[in-house]
C-alpha cells in the first residue's frame, strides 16, 4: 500500500516511515516541491485536514496522511500551541522558536508542558481516519542533545531524565505525541484496508 504524507518536514517523514511499517510512505514533495499550504485553521485538527485536502488535490486519488502538532505550555496560557512552528517569527526556524520560548519562560516557575499531535488519514474514497497523541514533560532552559527537531532539546518527558533530543529515534517514537498518534492511526488504517 502507498500513502502520501502531506509534510515538507523530513524529521516527520522519517518518523512516519519508522512507524507505518509495511506501507510505502511517499513525500508530498515528490508531487509538489513547494508544498506549503496556508495553515489558517484554529485547531490542530483543522490544520491537519487543510494539509491533507491540499495534498489530496495533487496525488491522483492516493490515500493521504497529515499531522498537525505543537507544544502547549499551561503557564503561558497554552502557547505556542498551533503557532509552534513560527513562534519566533519565521516558519520552521527552530533556533528562534526555542530562543523565544526560553525568553517567555523567564521567571516562570511552572515548567510543565505537553506536545499534542492530531494525525489524519484521508482514504482514496474520502473517508477520514483521525487519531491524537500526547506526551507530558518539563521544559528546561538549557538545550541538550542533537537528535529530533523543534523544541526537543528543551523538553524532558515524564519518566526519563533525558530530553527528547538525547534519545534515539526509536526511543522518541515510543513515547512521543506523534509516535502515539501514528501508531493509533496505523492500526486503524490496517483495519480499514483489510
Ligand atoms: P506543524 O508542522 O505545522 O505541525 O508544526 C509543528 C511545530 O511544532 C514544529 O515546527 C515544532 O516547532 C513543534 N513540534 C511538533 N512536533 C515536535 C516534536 O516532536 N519535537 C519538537 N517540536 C515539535
Amino acid at each position: 500500500m502507498r500513502i502520501v504524507f502531506a509534510t515538507g518536514n523530513e524529521h516527520k517523514l522519517r518518523e512516519a516511515r519508522e512507524i507505518f511499517t509495511g506501507v510505502e510512505i511517499l513525500s508530498i514533495l515528490e508531487f509538489d516541491k513547494a508544498f506549503d499550504p496556508d495553515e489558517y485553521g484554529k485547531s490542530f485538527l483543522e490544520n491537519a485536514v487543510i494539509k491533507a485536502e491540499a495534498a489530496r488535490a495533487l496525488t491522483g486519488g492516493l490515500p493521504v496522511l497529515s499531522d498537525d502538532s505543537g507544544l502547549i505550555v499551561p503557564a503561558l496560557n497554552g502557547a505556542p500551541g498551533i503557532h509552534s512552528a513560527r513562534w519566533g517569527g519565521l516558519n520552521g526556524d527552530h533556533v528562534r522558536n526555542r530562543a523565544k520560548l526560553r525568553n517567555d519562560l523567564r521567571g516562570v516557575v511552572d515548567r510543565r508542558a505537553h506536545f499534542l499531535c492530531t494525525a489524519v488519514l484521508l482514504t482514496a474514497d474520502a473517508d477520514a481516519l483521525v487519531a491524537t497523541g500526547r506526551v507530558d514533560g518539563l521544559l528546561i532552559d538549557e538545550e541538550r542533545g542533537a537528535g529530533g527537531f523543534g523544541y526537543d532539546p528543551m523538553f524532558v518527558p515524564d519518566g526519563d531524565p533525558r530530553t527528547l533530543a538525547e534519545m534515539t529515534p526509536d526511543e522518541k517514537n515510543a513515547l512521543s505525541h506523534r509516535g502515539r498518534a501514528f501508531r493509533r492511526l496505523a492500526a486503524m488504517t490496517a483495519r480499514h484496508f483489510l
